[in-house]
C-alpha cells in the first residue's frame, strides 16, 4: 500500500523518515517516533527558557542542548533514514536529558519530577524496539538512579532551592506532556494491535481459502465438500427438507489427455467447472470431487428439479467448446436424494452407481436413484 501524498509540512514532516519499501507497520512506527521525539525537542525549548528565565542558566542549558542534539539525530535519520540508530539516539537522549536535569536542580528532594520523563526510555523502547531493547534502557534507568543516590547528599548540599510555585508550575508542565505522551504511544499501540490484528485475520482467510478450494478449477475441494454436505445432511434431518446430490463424471475423459495432451485436459475441466458453476444458484453447491468428478449439493431441492437441472447440465457440456480439443465433450449424472438420517458415504456411493448406471448405459445421460 502506497501512502496519499503529504499535503501539509506536518504531515510532511511525519514521512520525511519514510523509505519507499516500508510497509504499514513500519510507516506507523516512524511517524509517531518522528511526531513524540521532535514535540518533546520542541517543548524542551519553553523549558529551557523557564529555567533561565527564572534563574538557573545551567538547568535551563540543558534542555536547551536537547533540542539541538535532538533535531540533529532527526535530520541525520531523515538524510539516512537509520532507523535503529535513530531509536537508539532518541532513547539515550530521553533518559540522560531528566537524569542531568535533576543532577543540575539539586538531587532527588528538587528534581525528582523530571524522572517521569526517564521512564519513556525503556516504555519507547517496549513499543518500538521489544522486551528485550526494554530491559537494557530499564537497567540504564536503575543503574543511573543509583549513581544518583551514591552523590545526592553534595547534590542537595550544593543545591540552590526553587520557589514552591515555580515547582508547582514545573510539576504541572511535565505531568501534562507525559500524560499527552502517553496518549500518543497507546494511540500507536492500538492501531499496532489493529493492524496486526487485521493481517492476522485477513492471512487465515487466505489460508481457509487455499485449504478449501481447488487450485485447478478455483471451485471448492473434496475437505470442503465434506464439511458442507455433513452441515447440509445435520441441517436436512433437523429440518426434514429435501437434499438432491449430483455426482458427474466427464466421459472417455483419459483419451482427451491422451489425445491432446494434458494442458488441454485442465482446459476441459476448468470449462466444465465452469458450465456447471453456471447452471446452479447461489444455495446450491459445486465441488470437485476427484480427478474429472463433480459432485453439486442442492439443498431444499427435490428429486424431479435435480434431475432437470442435470439434464440442463448434459445439455451444456455438449456444447463446450475448448480451441486444443476439436472433438466435444459429454459428461455422464448421477442423481440420488439424500435420506434422512443417512450418513454423507451412503448418499455419495448411491450417487455414484447412479453415475456408474450412466456409465454403462452408454454416457452422455442422466441416471435419478431415488430410493
Ligand atoms: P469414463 O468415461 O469411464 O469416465 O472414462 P475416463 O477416461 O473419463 O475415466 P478414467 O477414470 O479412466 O480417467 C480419468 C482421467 O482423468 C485419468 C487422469 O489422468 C485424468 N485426470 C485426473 N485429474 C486430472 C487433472 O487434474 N488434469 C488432467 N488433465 N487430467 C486429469
Ligand atoms: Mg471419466
Ligand atoms: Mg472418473
Amino acid at each position: 500500500m502506497t501512502a496519499p501524498p503529504p499535503q501539509n509540512f506536518y504531515q510532511h514532516w511525519l514521512t520525511l523518515g519514510v523509505a519507499p519499501d516500508d510497509n504499514d507497520d513500519l510507516r506507523l512506527k516512524k511517524a509517531v517516533l518522528t511526531l513524540v521525539t521532535s514535540g518533546i525537542a520542541f517543548l524542551a525549548i519553553f523549558w529551557g527558557a523557564l529555567y533561565i528565565y527564572s534563574g538557573y542558566p545551567l538547568s535551563g542549558a540543558i534542555p536547551l542542548s536537547y533540542t539541538v542534539i535532538s533535531f540533529s539525530s532527526t535530520l541525520y535519520f531523515f538524510r539516512t533514514k537509520r532507523f535503529a540508530f535513530f531509536c537508539f539516539s532518541q532513547q539515550l537522549l530521553i533518559l540522560l536529558l531528566p537524569f542531568l536535569l535533576m543532577w543540575s536542580l539539586g538531587g532527588f528532594a528538587n528534581g525528582s519530577v523530571v524522572m517521569i520523563w526517564a521512564i519513556f526510555a525503556p516504555l519507547a523502547a517496549l513499543f518500538f524496539i521489544d522486551l528485550k531493547a526494554a530491559t537494557r534502557w530499564m537497567f540504564a534507568f536503575l543503574a543511573l538512579l543509583l549513581v544518583s543516590a551514591l552523590f545526592d547528599h553534595t547534590l542537595a548540599d550544593m543545591a540552590r532551592p526553587m520557589p514552591s510555585d515555580l515547582n508547582t508550575l514545573y510539576f504541572l508542565m511535565n505531568l501534562g506532556c507525559g500524560f499527552v505522551l502517553i496518549a500518543l504511544m497507546l494511540h500507536y499501540f492500538v492501531r499496532d494491535r489493529e493492524l496486526a490484528y487485521g493481517r492476522l485475520l485477513e492471512s487465515e482467510a487466505h489460508i481457509r481459502e487455499l485449504m478449501l478450494t481447488d487450485t485447478l478449477t478455483g471451485v471448492p475441494n473434496r475437505r470442503h465438500l465434506n464439511d458442507r454436505l455433513e452441515m447440509e445432511l445435520a441441517r436436512q434431518a433437523r429440518y426434514d427438507q429435501p437434499l438432491s446430490v449430483i455426482l458427474t463424471d466427464i466421459d472417455r475423459f483419459k483419451h482427451v489427455n491422451d489425445t491432446y495432451g494434458h494442458a488441454a485436459g485442465d482446459a476441459v475441466l476448468k470449462a466444465f467447472a465452469r458450465t456447471l458453476e453456471s447452471s446452479i444458484r447461489g444455495s446450491d453447491f459445486l465441488a470437485r470431487y476427484g480427478g474429472e468428478e463433480f459432485v453439486l449439493l442442492l439443498p431444499n431441492t427435490g428429486i424431479e428439479e435435480a434431475t432437470a437441472l442435470a439434464e440442463r447440465m448434459r445439455e451444456a457440456t455438449r456444447s463446450i467448446h475448448i480451441p486444443e480439443t476439436p472433438i466435444g465433450i459429454t459428461a455422464s449424472f448421477g442423481v440420488t436424494l439424500a435420506r434422512r438420517g443417512e450418513s454423507m458415504g451412503e448418499v455419495l456411493s448411491r450417487a455414484d452407481e447412479a453415475m456408474y448406471q450412466s456409465k454403462s448405459g452408454g454416457r452422455d445421460r442422466v441416471t435419478t436413484l431415488a430410493d
